[in-house]
């Protein structure tokens, strides 16, 4: 029994199953995806096709696939191994934490700069602490705090241990204080 169409409204709408066959717009490369062992419906009248949740999926997995950049599924991994909050991962990539949750749940898809941010947070989140220390108009307090933490890393500063994972080795330790004593000599000279 056909369906009504909510495109042209006649009673048209049949259940199709098997290979799905979908163009994709002009910036996405590799031509015409093709998924196997799809379910969708079809209007037999306008031709308006109504895609079911997995097929939506798989159109968007080959998407990002095709394109290179990091699917939702591995932005969040990135996030989560960093001991990030969406709202600090946002605050890290600087952009709304609406937008960033957008990308999370595949509602929108992420620019390649943002891309590139989002493997150097999950790769050397150390950067961004460091980068939101040197941007932070009360600095020098931050770094005094840092210092402080320093002998005792699950109590310092929160970001720095949200980006560490609450992990923060003797070597990685020592490379941030150097770069910190740096920053902070730097704002004494000029
Ligand atoms: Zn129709």
């Amino acid at each position: 029994m056909a369906k009504e169409c909510p495109i042209c409204g006649e009673l048209t709408l049949e259940p199709r199953t098997g290979e799905f066959r979908f163009d994709p717009p002009a910036n996405i490369p590799g031509g015409t995806m093709v998924i196997q062992d799809a379910a969708w419906e079809e209007c037999l009248q306008c031709g308006e096709r109504l895609l079911s949740p997995e097929l939506d999926n798989a159109l968007d997995v080959e998407q990002y696939k095709r394109i290179g950049l990091l699917g939702p599924d591995k932005i969040k991994d990135a996030r989560q191994r960093a001991g990030l909050t969406q709202a600090e991962m946002s605050q890290f990539l600087g952009i709304g934490e609406k937008t960033y949750t957008r990308w999370e749940s595949g509602r929108s898809i992420h620019s390649k700069s943002s891309d590139n941010l989002i493997r150097l947070a999950d790769r050397y989140p150390e950067l961004f602490v460091q980068m939101e220390a040197q941007r932070d108009p009360n600095r020098e307090n931050l770094i005094a705090e840092y210092f402080r933490g320093l002998d005792k890393p699950r109590e310092s500063n929160t970001y720095a241990m949200a980006a560490h994972g609450a992990e923060l080795d003797p070597a990685l330790a020592g490379l941030l204080l150097e770069r910190l004593r740096l920053i902070a000599e730097n704002r004494r000279k000029g």
